[in-house]
């Protein structure tokens, strides 16, 4: 069985308990990685400058604490490969249903595809 790294499981632990059930069930089959929970101040406004969010400091479900959003990837990573994130996200998705548990995938964001990301509703 696959186990969450213990950064991964940090990240994770920086969630909302929903989201938290959620991957640990997902992370039984699929090898993933958490990327990103909860993002304090700092982290936020680096990642605004940078583009890798369009969301400034409070405006991000990832600066809530407990986060209501969780950033996951596909094991072995490889951003090109969008194919690894489809699957990981149908699965997340399908069980986020069994479990109903209410979230918003980032791949169906309309300005910017969000592949990893997953949010409470
Ligand atoms: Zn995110």
């Amino acid at each position: 069985m696959f186990k969450l790294s213990t950064l991964s499981q940090a990240k994770l632990n920086t969630c909302h308990s929903d989201l938290i059930l959620l991957i640990n069930e997902v992370a039984k089959t699929e090898k993933c990685a958490v990327i990103c929970g909860h993002r304090g101040k700092a982290e936020q406004e680096k990642a605004y400058n940078s583009g890798t969010s369009r969301a400034k400091w409070g405006q991000s479900k990832h600066n809530q604490m407990p986060s209501l959003a969780v950033d996951v990837v596909p094991l072995p990573l490889d951003w090109d490969n969008i194919e690894s994130f489809e699957k990981l996200g149908n699965i997340i998705m399908e069980k986020a249903k069994e479990l109903k548990i209410n979230i918003k995938w980032g791949r169906d964001f309309t300005k910017l595809k969000d592949y990893p990301h997953f949010e409470l509703v």
